[in-house]
């Protein structure tokens, strides 16, 4: 039998008052995160591809 771990902390049991996480400070957590999540996706590695300006100055020739 498996004991289910928080989603959060993957750490310790779940406690069905805050399910799926083990306490109100993980809930909390994964509140922020989602809160985080609406300014930039997660999950892409796009941190580079943001403004990186590769083309070279033309006023230096
Ligand atoms: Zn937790």
């Amino acid at each position: 039998m498996s004991v289910k771990i928080c989603a959060m902390c993957e750490n310790k049991p779940i406690d069905p008052k805050f399910k799926p996480f083990c306490s109100k400070r993980c809930a909390d957590l994964d509140l922020s995160k989602w809160l985080k999540g609406s300014y930039a996706i997660p999950g892409l590695p796009s941190d580079q591809a943001d403004e990186v300006p590769d083309t070279p100055d033309p006023s230096d020739a």
